[in-house]
């Protein structure tokens, strides 16, 4: 009985809300959005969303956000690994400028970040995360928003602790939020992260989206459980929009959909993501929405992860912070001057800390590769072994082919982009180091960043 009230209660309100919304939609000023929805999908490729080209129907929902707006064609991560990606995020710095360079290590103390300057604007910041590395007592993440909801509601076969969490229950969670943080009785604006952990390995299979995706196998192969962990994270995202929509209309709530990094599903026999910079963990989608203020485009130009914050402040006219590193890409989305190709600078490193003997205090140590990637070049260097590896991702979108000679030598702006990378876990190796307890470890083990 009481859940029928409370029901119809929010159905009520729901639709005066929306009729209100609708009403004022069209004098409102798209200057003054009420909401700004950043959603982060764990390992997720961008050439499995059928937006994006891929022939089975995975992501009817995901689809529908980035065909109503600005969508990058060739976005990348800046480090494939959930921390760091997700930390350069939120703070607008690389991963050795932030000290998050691997998962298990924590953000140093003090740094600016989207959030925390939306919040000093009025904003109501929550984050809600699923993922076990993204844990406040890891990375300090939880210091940048108002509320750091960690969702682990559910437990793995006779587990003692929750630790896992569905894309239903991420939902949940943000909706049952927004309804006590955008009523009728509070007039801020609200700034939420939402980030999924599926379709992260073990890749579960989800049997319900077997004839949408023609799957006939009785023991599907993982490529295949993959796709139907997307076609379930894009369910719970289509239900979260419709929710959000309750709330405000799309032209008040700027949406940003991307993911932390892509994954590599046997390319160069590799199966994951972290270790490699080949472009299936690099490449990720990348889209925003705002209604009646981006214009629905696809841009072809080179964007990155660190390009989220400063594109956000500049859409809402507020001051980007000298630190942030990426690009603001405001103008462009709203229709104006392009913004010209660009070089990235990425990393790789080892997946995990989990001891004392390895924290902290080796960050130096976890770094394996360093990457420049200008357009259809890339020129990829390992660092432990030495190996150079040039690719022209136009002719050899596998990049299989090492266009290299064995003696040539690494371009001025590789050793830059290594130098500068260096330098900064340098300078992070003398910063203090913490021991993670047992839970953690297992945890970590358990999503594959520990052997
Ligand atoms: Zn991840």
């Amino acid at each position: 009985m009481a859940m029928g009230v409370r029901t119809g209660y929010l159905h009520w309100r729901a639709w005066v809300l929306s009729v209100f919304a609708l009403a004022i939609v069209g004098g409102a000023s798209a200057e003054d959005p009420k909401a700004v929805v950043i959603i982060t999908v764990d390992a997720l490729r961008a050439d499995r969303l059928s937006i994006y080209g891929y022939p089975r129907p995975t992501s009817p929902a995901i689809d529908a956000l980035l065909d109503d707006g600005a969508r990058f064609d060739a976005a990348r991560t800046v480090e494939p690994l959930t921390t760091p990606s997700m930390c350069s995020m939120i703070t607008g710095i690389e991963p050795q400028d932030h000290a998050a360079t691997r998962n298990g290590l924590r953000l140093r103390d003090g740094l600016e970040s989207l959030p925390k300057v939306l919040s000093g604007h009025g904003w109501h910041t929550a984050a809600f995360v699923s993922n076990w590395t993204l844990k406040d007592n890891l990375t300090h993440l939880g210091a940048h928003f108002d509320d750091y909801s960690e969702v682990f509601t559910r437990r793995r076969w006779f587990g003692l602790l929750n630790s896992e969490a569905t894309a239903e229950d991420v939902t949940d969670e943000a909706l049952e939020w927004l309804s006590s943080h955008a009523g009728p009785t509070s007039s801020d604006p609200v700034m939420m992260w939402l980030h999924y952990v599926e379709p992260h390995a073990p890749y579960r299979y989800h049997a319900e989206y077997a004839d949408r995706l023609r799957i006939t196998d009785q023991d599907p192969k993982r490529s295949d459980r993959y796709d139907t962990e997307i076609a379930t994270v894009d369910a719970a995202i289509g239900r979260l929009i419709s929710g959000l929509e309750k709330h405000f209309a799309p032209a008040e709530m700027i949406v940003v959909f991307a993911a932390d990094h892509g994954e590599s599903l046997g390319e160069h026999d590799y199966w994951g993501h972290g270790r490699y910079l080949y472009e299936p963990s690099l490449r990720i989608p990348l889209g925003m929405r705002w209604k009646g203020t981006i214009e629905q485009q696809v841009i072809r130009q080179q964007a990155t992860i660190l390009d989220i914050g400063p594109t956000i402040l500049g859409l809402l006219g507020l001051e980007i912070p000298e630190t942030f590193s990426g690009i603001s890409w405001a103008e462009a989305v709203r229709g104006g001057e392009p913004v010209p190709e660009r070089e990235i600078c990425v990393q790789a490193h080892k997946g995990a800390v989990h001891a004392e003997h390895d924290s902290d205090r080796k960050r130096s140590k976890g770094l394996l590769s360093v990457a420049i990637v200008s357009k259809d070049r890339k020129e990829i260097l390992r660092v432990q072994n030495g190996d150079h590896l040039l690719f022209d991702l136009a002719a050899d979108p596998g990049e299989l082919s090492n266009l290299f000679a064995a003696d040539a030598q690494p371009s001025q702006r590789l050793l830059e982009c290594l130098g500068t990378i260096s330098e900064g876990l340098g300078a992070l190796d003398r910063l203090t180091s913490k021991k993670l307890d047992n839970e953690t470890v297992e945890q970590l083990k358990a999503l594959g960043y520990i052997e």
